[in-house]
């Protein structure tokens, strides 16, 4: 077994920041070559893990390979057999033998290999075993040329690392070059954690986990270092987030609590009662804003479980308290809806309502700016639009962020920013399994809407092939002949908006002269200027128009309680949270809705999975718990949430149980030392602000 541990400490240490072509043995081209994978300096390389470890200490015999085994084995080159002249075809075979017997192992596109390998060789060989012709054949396998025994240790005969590999750089030189760098610099590396943390959590020095990542001697000591890297992930984000909370946490914010008055009156002419759920969630909020901090909440609510409301209620606190309240909504569609809403709301009790989007003209957006920044707008709806340079409040008191997953952590950023301490309240419809809702919002307390207005009737999911079509149409028919409406969905087609318009506008025509020539069909997509989309929406609201053709601009928040049918073309296209979301938009009434998710061709297992998922359940939660299974955390997330650091190790679905020890430890050492300036926090400090480069903005004094 190895350690890198052991040694000596030497005097002066090696420099972490080392470019690797100053290492001997590193030429030009090889610097070249790393550096296409991001391997620049010395400590790049040792953050660089290898993708996977192949256990050559238990070589399997050529005579008990099993058909259907991955395995990993070793022999003697003992013959060759090249694909014929003219059938480049066919595969390469080569002949081995070991002591137990022989096997063959054979390789498409092998010409290069062909005049790699020569008879007496020794290869070590990880690959699918399957039986051709009688014969035991290692198909396509992973090689490396034994060139001697003295490197054996390094590539035989114990945990062998495996690394993601670049042109030109095979397995077995990056390998040796790894062990150099790990033999020489990760002794160096400074311990980050503090003794008291390493030795609560169990976890092994910094040195060590390196070490043993890349060259372990046992499985039991690589999960050990894995679990150290990925702890250390974990708590940078942790500790990022709890210094950002904290922060938020002693500012003086603004403190609102008046008397309430008009709070009663909006509560007096709503229709309905508030749910149990919102009672509570606006409780939450309120003690927020009284409070002399900041507020920093996130609202989390299934589609329609109605945060709308609870945001003006939000809102005409702050108006009621003097201060102007800003609602920013990621679509000029949403944004103009909740316009008509807070208008609807808040102007009979006195409090006018303005609009901002990129789409005003500019004589008006510089009226209504100036109104922002003179204090007379006490409330105001908008776009990213709200964000730009040049938008001034005199008085924010609250921001609103609705649809949250749209936006970025600097535009919510940047719109607190246009305050002195604003509170801020964030609201998402995507249901975030709670391990993410750590990692995102670990800088957010949480509110949940964990229940709809009464009377609501589950939406119906059913997949639809093509040949369904007519019926189809007959079904909206006959929705439409009960006084309901209907939404037809067009997605995105390769990114183009030019194709993706055709599409809906084709099928907008179609729809309204061949197949519903006695009906009013319109059509809604991101093209259209803002009177129009203004008009439209209007119109399908009053019920004047039947079918709304759209593109996905209205897939989120939009709320039309009469629309009881949502057919998505081309469902295959969609990912789950848009479906989940699309779907969304209907079911908002009483009466029996129906989400018709019609695909075409063959569809991938994912699509597939996609699809069951939709028609097995609709909880968001569940459904944003396939998603993530489906796509991963990175893809999940999108690139929106870009304001995070990454992860070097860690696995959010794989290692939640060590996110929460490693978000308590986060707390614990921000409640102790919220800016890390304890000397025993200086490493941890270092490795913080290198983590989240500059998104933290540590002050620098120590
Ligand atoms: P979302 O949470 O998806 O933003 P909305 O705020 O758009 O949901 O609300 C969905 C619909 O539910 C709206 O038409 C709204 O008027 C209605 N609604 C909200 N709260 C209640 C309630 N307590 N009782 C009945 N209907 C409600
Ligand atoms: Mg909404």
């Amino acid at each position: 077994m190895y350690s890198t541990g052991a040694r000596t400490k030497q005097t002066a240490a090696p420099d972490l920041r080392t470019p690797l072509r100053f290492l001997p043995g590193v030429g030009p081209r090889r610097a070249a070559q790393l550096e296409r994978k991001g391997l620049r300096t010395v400590e790049d390389a040792l953050f660089f893990l290898p993708l996977r470890h192949e256990d050559r200490t238990r070589l399997v015999d050529f005579r008990s390979l099993q058909p259907g085994q991955v395995a990993t084995c070793s022999g003697t080159i003992v013959g060759l057999s090249p694909p014929p002249p003219g059938r480049s075809r066919a595969p390469l075979v080569v002949m081995l033998r070991d002591e137990s017997g022989y096997a063959q192992a054979s390789w498409f596109h092998g010409a290069y290999l062909a005049r790699v390998f020569t008879r007496g060789q020794r290869l070590v060989l990880h690959g699918r075993v399957t039986r051709f012709k009688g014969a035991i054949v290692i198909q396509q396998p992973d090689y490396e040329i034994v060139e001697s025994d003295d490197d054996e240790r390094l590539h035989t005969g114990r945990l062998v690392p495996v690394y993601s590999l670049t042109e030109g750089l095979p397995q077995r030189p990056l390998r040796t070059l790894m062990w150099r760098i790990v033999d020489t610099f990760a002794r160096d590396v400074p311990e980050a954690l503090p003794e008291a943390v390493r030795e609560r959590r169990r976890l092994v020095a910094l040195p060590q986990a390196l070490s043993d990542c890349h060259f372990p001697g046992t499985e039991a000591a690589l999960a050990t270092a894995r679990r150290r890297l990925a702890f250390d992930d974990f708590l940078l984000l942790q500790l990022g987030l709890a210094i950002l909370r904290s922060r938020t946490t002693r500012a003086r914010g603004v403190q609102m609590s008046p008397r309430g008055q008009q709070v009663a009156r909006l509560r007096a002419s709503l229709p309905w009662p508030l749910t149990r759920a919102q009672e509570r969630v606006w409780d939450e909020i309120r003690r927020d804003m009284a409070a002399p901090h900041p507020m920093h909440r996130l609202l989390q609510g299934d589609v329609g479980s109605g945060k709308t409301i609870v945001a003006a209620l939000a809102v005409l606190t702050a108006v009621e308290a003097g201060y102007q309240a800003a609602v920013m909504a990621p679509t000029e569609i949403l944004a103009e809806q909740h316009f008509m809403t807070f208008r609807q709301l808040l102007e009979p009790l006195g409090v006018p309502v303005i609009l901002l989007t990129a789409s005003l003209k500019p004589r008006e957006r510089a009226a209504r700016r100036a109104g922002l920044a003179a204090g007379e707008a006490p409330c105001v709806v908008g776009t990213h639009a709200l964000v730009q340079e040049g938008v001034e409040f005199r008085r924010l008191g609250l921001a609103v962020v609705d649809e949250q997953h749209r936006f970025g952590v600097e535009q919510r950023a940047r719109l607190r920013g246009k305050g002195e301490h604003p509170d801020l309240l964030v609201m998402t419809a995507t249901p975030i399994p709670r391990t993410l809702a750590l990692t995102l919002y670990g800088d957010l307390e949480v509110s949940v809407l964990d229940e709809l207005p009464p009377g609501r009737r589950p939406v119906v999911t059913a997949a639809r092939t093509e040949s369904k079509r007519r019926e189809i149409y007959t079904f909206l028919r006959d929705e439409i002949a009960r006084g309901r409406q209907a939404y037809v969905v067009y997605p995105l087609v390769e990114e183009s908006e030019a194709l993706d318009l055709k599409a809906a506008t084709d099928m907008a025509r179609r729809l309204a002269e061949d197949v519903f020539p006695d009906l009013s069909v319109g059509l809604m997509h991101g093209r259209l200027g803002f009177e129009e989309k203004d008009a439209i929406m209007r119109r399908f609201k009053a019920g004047e128009i039947n079918i709304l053709v759209s593109t996905t601009v209205i897939e989120v928040g939009i709320d039309v309680a009469n629309a009881s049918v949502m057919l998505v073309e081309h469902a295959e296209r969609f990912g789950l949270s848009q479906l989940h979301q699309l779907r969304g938009r209907v079911g908002r009434g009483p009466w029996k809705s129906v989400c018709i998710l019609l695909t075409s061709g063959r569809l991938t297992e994912e699509a597939q999975q996609r699809i069951a998922a939709m028609v097995s359940t609709n909880d968001g939660f569940r459904i944003a718990e396939v998603d993530l299974e489906l796509r991963g955390p990175g893809e999940f997330f999108g690139t929106r949430q870009s304001g995070l650091p990454e992860f070097r190790t860690a696995d959010l679905l794989r290692d939640a149980a060590l996110l929460e020890e490693a978000r308590r430890e986060a707390q614990a050492i921000i409640a102790a030392d919220p800016e890390l300036r304890d000397p025993a926090h200086r490493a941890l400090r270092a490795s913080l602000l290198a983590r989240w480069r500059g998104k933290l903005a540590l002050a620098s004094a120590g």
